[in-house]
């Protein structure tokens, strides 16, 4: 008997033909298996019924670590053709590549890493190793189809005995694009602070630098890396100088899982991830008196931390006796990560002391992807390497684009039914983040062979998002959308769990409301394209915008704006307004003349508790304040209560703050930031509860900065679940920002052109 099958799915580049090579063997079938063009993967097969049924079974079974098969479609004949063995053929790449799609970048694998340290390996010690399970992709490929030549490793011709195994079907590199060994593959060198080649091992020597306490560049996959010893705090204080960055937390490498052990909490959930392929950073709990420096992570419980996912990261541990390093992405303040060695020792002259780099082009920068365990489900904060450009599939949309808000930036491609995130892009405010964005997108579309009907952006008028999708409006005449920040947001979580119909809650710190003000605590019910705000937070005065986003004091100020706890508070917290009394009474002067904006964020709400509770009443990085709030809460026992006041579908706000004041010299800080964390979740999620049961809806969506906050996040839950309603929240998209361009892409690609 013979049968045909056509696989999609990831089957390019992940090793699938010479696994499917072996199992054919294996059952004694003769045939082919060959590349399409447009992604799939034909097979046929021929030979004893009960033969070709235990290699479908394999097919699946054993399908190499990174393959993810979408379909099989399979036809049988009765006839055979009789081929004489089982082979591999050349790839057809007639076809445009609509249905490809490439890889993720994916850390080195066991295998790799065993012969990394083989003195008998071809490649012992070899940094670039890598083979078709293992290596980068997304960062180094041109263009379709997937092939040496249209990636950055055509600048490095194979030598005759890589060769061999690149033809070799039998061979876990056959095919491996990536293939490359220390006689013709890519070299590592290393200059000091002036450009100077430093003679000698490579990694030998960066390893001793690090131990010496210098702070290396060090050019990876998907953009450099400022790497020094996590023990050093003179180091670190030094790059926060630098950097402009006083208290926002650096991400770790350290040697390996046990290493991480020493310096926080891991659980079985964490560990998987932490070693996944895609070696993504995960914040975890730090251990109370760990060695690694106080100023990693200051005034956090957690930290993030990931373990080397190159050979070359793995070699740097082998040679230094530093087991810990900060490895922050290489980038000036709020400009994308560099990814040349020139710009890199432009860029990084006052502060680095010597390069590592290598000199394999890296065609597209993607920073390292970061993640957190809330409330038992792994989210995503940053949605980078390891995970990019893997697609969420949806039904019945066309296809569309949607490019973000203005924080934490990503943009979404709908193609053929599937929606791709760009990597992480960040915060959209100058020339260079927006013209990454939109080179991450113009690739994204070409990779997907994206035609895009619609364009989606922000209702914020002037967001230089909202300006470019109006270009691309023009330029491509093709309709633009606007989309309520919150709304995206919800619709987010609609797209990946395919709701028609929900109640949302959107927590976070800011996003342009139908009235101009600025939401950030919302509950909408949402039906298709459509949404109703059904209830918020108490709007409260937003004094001066950005400056009450960074100074809370004033969130504090015009809360208590003519209640007597106002006089209370200010008299021994003057300090906290950086112009003292004048600007105090300047505020007032503005309160008292109705001069300002209204909100009804949530995260300010938590700043303005931050603040009374003396944690951080500076904001100097995105969610400080709350993110303070949050560590300091996690010691409470949770023996205080405050009662949510609800009112038509607004939890009032006020009332809460004037319960911290009352209360202040009763109960230890922590017990009142877990209580005030409580009844806001509390509250909100009643409200939500109470607005489904009046539309008749069985599911509630949560999104929004705010759901990475555990306590929040389970408190919403519970109180939603015994109310015998489903909770749904973000599993592919980041739930902060990051979400807002899948939203928008959705509401466009499905809803908007009716
Ligand atoms: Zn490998
Ligand atoms: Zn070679
Ligand atoms: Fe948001």
């Amino acid at each position: 008997m013979r049968s045909k099958f056509t696989v999609t799915g990831i089957v390019q580049g992940v090793g699938f033909r010479p696994f499917v090579y072996r199992i054919a063997l294996e059952n004694n079938l003769r045939g082919y298996v060959k590349n399409m063009g447009d992604g799939s993967v034909e097979i046929e097969v021929e030979g004893l019924k009960e033969d070709i049924e235990r290699f479908v079974l394999k097919l699946f079974s054993e399908k190499p670590p990174l393959a993810k098969i979408e379909e099989v479609k399979r036809i049988d004949f009765d006839d055979e053709l009789k081929y004489e063995s089982f082979k591999v053929l050349k790839s057809d790449f007639e076809e445009r590549a609509s249905a490809s799609l490439i890889p993720p970048d994916i850390g080195i694998c066991e295998d790799c890493s065993r012969e990394l340290f083989d003195p008998k390996s071809r490649r012992y010690r070899y940094h670039f190793i890598t083979c078709t399970n293992c290596g980068p992709r997304f960062t180094i490929i041109e263009r379709y189809p997937y092939d040496r030549f249209n990636t950055s490793m055509v600048d490095f011709p194979m030598c005759s005995m890589c060769a061999e195994e690149y033809y070799n079907p039998r061979d876990r590199r056959f095919h491996a694009e990536t293939i490359a060994c220390a006689s013709c593959g890519p070299r590592l060198m290393l200059f000091d602070g002036n450009g100077s080649k430093v003679n000698g091992d490579p990694i030998k020597l960066a390893a001793k630098f690090l131990d010496e306490g210098n702070i290396l560049a060090i050019k990876g996959v998907g953009g450099f890396h400022i790497a020094l010893s996590a023990y050093n705090d003179d180091a670190i204080l030094k790059i926060r100088r630098w950097k402009g960055r006083e208290q926002k937390p650096f991400a770790l490498m350290a040697k390996d899982v046990e290493t991480v052990k020493t310096f926080a909490y891991v659980d079985e959930v964490e560990e998987k991830i932490l070693s996944s392929p895609s070696k993504p950073i995960v914040l975890l709990d730090l251990k109370e008196g760990s060695c690694i420096s106080k100023y990693v992570s200051p005034g956090l419980h957690n930290v993030g931390v990931m373990l080397p996912y190159t050979g070359l990261h793995l070699l740097i541990f082998s040679e230094s006796k530093t087991d810990v390093l900060i490895m922050t992405s290489g980038n000036l303040p709020s400009e994308p990560i560099i990814i040349d060695e020139k710009e890199a020792m432009k860029s990084f002259s006052q502060i680095v002391d010597y390069y590592l780099i290598h000199d394999r082009r890296i065609l597209y920068r993607c920073d390292d992807s970061v993640v957190r365990k809330v409330d038992g489900k792994t989210c995503f904060l940053r949605r980078s390497r390891g995970f990019v450009p893997e697609p969420l599939y949806v039904k019945g949309v066309v296809d569309a684009l949607g490019v973000g808000g203005e924080e934490n930036v990503t943009g979404c491609v709908v193609s053929s039914g599937k929606m791709y995130l760009t990597q992480y892009i960040g915060d959209v405010e100058n020339i260079e983040t927006l013209e990454y964005l939109k080179s991450a997108l113009k690739r994204m579309v070409n990779l997907t062979a994206c035609k895009p009907k619609a364009v989606a952006h922000d209702l914020h008028p002037t967001f230089n998002t909202t300006v470019y999708a109006k270009e691309l409006s023009t330029q491509q005449g093709i309709p633009s959308f606007p989309v309520q920040h919150h709304h995206a947001h919800i619709a987010s979580v609609m797209a990946e769990h395919g709701l028609e119909e929900t109640v949302g809650i959107a927590a976070d710190g800011f996003g342009y409301g139908l009235d101009g003000n600025a939401w950030g605590g919302e509950i909408l019910y949402c039906e298709k394209g459509r949404f109703e705000r059904v209830g918020h937070l108490e709007e409260q005065p937003y004094l001066g915008g950005d400056l009450a986003a960074k100074y809370p004091a004033r969130m504090v100020l015009s809360i208590l704006y003519k209640t007597p706890y106002l006089d209370r508070w200010l008299i021994s917290n003057i300090q906290k307004f950086p112009h003292g009394s004048r600007e105090v009474d300047f505020l007032n002067l503005q309160l008292e003349s109705r001069n300002y904006i209204l909100t009804s964020s949530f995260g300010r709400i938590l700043d303005a508790v931050s603040t009374i509770l003396d944690v951080c009443y500076v904001r100097t990085y995105e969610g400080e304040p709350a993110l303070k709030l949050e560590s300091l809460a996690k010691k409470a026992v949770g023996h205080y209560r405050i009662e949510p006041t609800i009112e038509d579908g607004v939890l009032l706000t006020t009332p809460i703050i004037e319960n911290v004041i009352e209360d202040l010299e009763k109960f230890p800080a922590a017990e009142l930031a877990y209580a005030v964390e409580e009844c806001l979740a509390e509250g909100m999620a009643k409200i939500a509860v109470e607005k489904a049961k009046e539309f008749g809806v069985k599911a509630i969506s949560f999104s929004g900065g705010v759901a990475y906050n555990e306590h929040i996040s389970k408190a919403i839950r519970r109180v939603v679940e015994s109310n015998n309603i489903k909770l749904y929240r973000n599993v592919y998209a980041p739930a902060g920002d990051g979400c807002v361009s899948l939203g928008q892409a959705y509401l466009a690609g499905k809803y908007f052109l009716g």
